[in-house]
C-alpha cells in the first residue's frame, strides 16, 4: 500500500459517527466499540507497511468491526456437523430445567457450601453424591471440573511415584488435548504398559505387577477402535487381578453412559452400570458427554477410596463451581423419571430420534424455503463424536445446498455468518447440513437462513 494511500483511511471521529456503528452502541458498549475500531486501525497502519490489506474504506473496516464484536463471543450457533457431542461446540447442549435452576440459583445468593439443616458449614456435592449413588448404586461419589481433572486427581492419590498398569490398546488421544500419558506424568505416576495395540491378555497385566505397582487402569478406547483381529481383558477378570493382588482398579470411561437408554442403538457403549457390576473400585468419565449434563468430571466408587480423594489438595484445586452443581442436580433429577428424561434431554431426543421424525421436519423446513431448488435432501450418518461410540452410525437426513456461482467454502462462510451462525461440514465439494443435530426448536432459524442463501 502506498504511503499516502493511508491517508485515505477514515479517521476515528469518522467512523465513530457513522450511522451504522452508531447502531452497534445499542449492542455493545461504546467504549468497547471504540477498542475494536481502534485495534483495526493500529492493525491497518501496520498491515499496510507489507502491503497486506487493500481495502481500508469505510464500510469494510465498519464490516470488520461488526463481525470481530459478534463472532468473538459465545454465543448460540446451530450444529449441523452431524457430531451429537462436538467438543468445539460445546458438546451437550443442557435441558431447559437445568438451565432454568441455573438462572435461578446464579442470580441469588445460595446455600452452596451451607446446611440449612444444621445452619453450619455444608457441602457443595453432598446432593449430588446422594442424587449418583441411588441412580448407579454406586457407594460413593464426587465431582472434579472435569474428566481429565478426574483422572489426574485419582492417579494422584492413589499412583504417585508408584505404577500403573494400563493396556497399550487403550492410550488414547481424544481430540489432540487430552493424552493418557501426559496427565500420567503430571501426576507423577509411571505408566507401564503391557500387550500390544490389538491384543492384550491378563496374564499381560499379571506378569507386570510388582510391588511398586499401584493401580490397573482401563481406558475406554472411546474415538477409535481397532478393528479385526483384537482381544481385550474383560472387566471382570481385571477386577478379580485387582482384588487378588490388592490393587486398585480404575476405569476411565470417557462418555459416561449410566445404563444403556437407547437398546440396540448404543449397544456397543460400555456404560457405568457395567462397570460397577464388574466391581471396577473407581469409574470416571465426563458429564457433558453421553450424560448430557454440564462440563464436569464424575468419580463413584467405593467409598473408603473416594474419601482419601476428597482429601487431596488437587480435590481443591478442580473442584466445580455453583453453575455446575446447580446444572448437574437438575440433569441427575431428571434421571429418576426416564420417560421425562427422554422428552427434555437434548442430547437424547436428538440421539433417540427415529428418521421417521427427521423426514417429517425436512419435509416442512423444505415447504417453508423459498429457493428450493438449490436444496437437496439425502441419507447419511450421524455420529456421537465426544469419545463414544466410535462405531456408531445413526442413520439421518442431510440437506445439501448448492448455488451456481458458489462454491461450498464459500456457502460454508454464508451460513458461518449469519445469525445464529450455522456450521455444516462439506462433503464432495458440497456444503452439507446434518438434520439431526439441529435442535427441534431451531428449524424456524433453519428456514431463515435456507431462505436467504
Ligand atoms: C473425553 C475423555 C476424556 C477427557 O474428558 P474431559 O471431560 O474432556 O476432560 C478422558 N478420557 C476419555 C476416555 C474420554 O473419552
Amino acid at each position: 500500500m502506498e504511503e499516502n494511500q493511508l491517508r485515505k483511511l477514515p479517521s476515528m471521529e469518522t467512523i465513530l459517527s457513522n450511522s451504522e456503528v452508531k447502531e452497534l452502541y445499542k449492542l455493545y458498549p461504546r467504549n468497547l466499540v471504540k477498542e475494536a475500531v481502534n485495534d483495526l486501525l493500529v492493525k491497518i497502519r501496520l498491515d499496510s507497511k507489507t502491503n497486506l490489506r487493500l481495502d481500508i474504506s469505510l464500510p469494510s473496516i465498519i464490516y470488520e468491526v461488526q463481525q470481530f464484536l459478534s463472532k468473538k463471543k459465545i454465543r448460540k450457533v446451530l450444529n449441523g456437523t452431524g457430531v451429537l457431542l462436538h467438543t468445539n461446540l460445546g458438546r451437550s447442549p443442557l435441558p431447559m430445567i437445568s438451565c432454568v435452576k441455573v438462572l435461578e440459583v446464579m442470580s441469588s445468593y445460595s446455600n452452596l457450601e451451607y446446611n440449612l439443616f444444621s445452619g453450619e458449614r455444608g457441602s457443595r456435592l453432598e446432593y449430588i453424591e446422594y442424587l449418583i449413588t441411588k441412580l448407579t448404586g454406586g457407594e460413593s461419589a464426587f465431582v472434579v471440573n472435569n474428566n481429565a481433572g478426574a483422572v489426574l486427581l485419582v492417579l494422584s492419590a492413589f499412583c504417585q511415584d508408584k505404577e500403573v498398569i494400563v493396556s497399550r490398546g487403550e492410550l488414547v488421544e481424544i481430540g489432540g488435548s487430552f493424552r493418557v500419558p501426559d496427565i500420567m506424568m503430571q501426576s507423577s505416576a509411571k505408566l507401564v504398559e503391557v500387550g500390544t495395540t490389538n491384543i492384550t491378555r491378563l496374564s499381560d497385566y499379571a506378569q507386570a505387577i510388582n510391588e511398586k505397582t499401584a493401580a490397573l487402569l482401563k481406558v475406554h478406547p472411546s474415538n477409535f477402535s481397532i478393528k479385526g483381529f483384537t482381544e481385550q481383558v474383560d472387566l471382570k477378570e481385571l477386577t478379580r487381578l485387582g482384588r487378588e493382588k490388592n490393587l486398585i482398579t480404575i476405569e476411565d470411561l470417557g462418555s459416561g453412559l449410566l445404563k444403556n437408554y437407547f437398546k440396540e442403538l448404543l449397544k456397543p457403549e460400555p456404560t457405568v452400570e457395567d462397570s460397577l457390576k464388574a466391581e471396577v473400585d473407581l469409574v470416571l468419565f465426563s458429564g457433558d458427554k453421553l450424560l448430557g449434563g454440564p462440563q464436569c468430571g464424575i468419580i463413584i466408587g467405593k467409598k473408603h477410596l473416594i474419601k482419601r480423594i476428597e482429601q487431596h489438595p488437587l480435590s481443591r484445586a478442580l473442584r466445580i463451581d455453583k453453575m455446575t452443581v446447580a446444572a448437574l442436580e437438575a440433569v441427575l433429577e431428571l434421571y429418576f423419571d426416564e420417560s421425562r428424561l427422554l422428552l427434555e434431554s437434548p442430547l437424547f431426543r436428538m440421539l433417540l430420534m427415529d428418521i421417521s421424525e427427521l423426514r417429517k421436519r425436512v419435509g416442512y423446513i423444505l415447504k417453508k424455503v423459498k429457493n428450493k431448488k438449490y436444496l437437496e435432501t439425502i441419507e447419511g450418518v450421524s455420529t456421537t463424536g465426544g469419545g463414544s461410540l466410535p462405531d456408531c452410525a445413526i442413520p439421518t437426513i442431510l440437506i445439501t445446498v448448492k448455488k451456481e456461482g458458489k462454491t461450498a467454502e464459500e456457502l460454508s462462510r454464508y451460513f458461518r455468518d449469519s445469525n445464529p451462525p450455522l456450521i455444516g461440514t462439506i462433503n464432495n465439494d458440497t456444503f452439507t447440513i446434518d438434520l439431526r443435530t439441529i435442535l427441534e426448536t431451531q428449524d424456524e432459524e433453519l428456514v431463515t437462513l435456507l431462505n436467504g442463501v
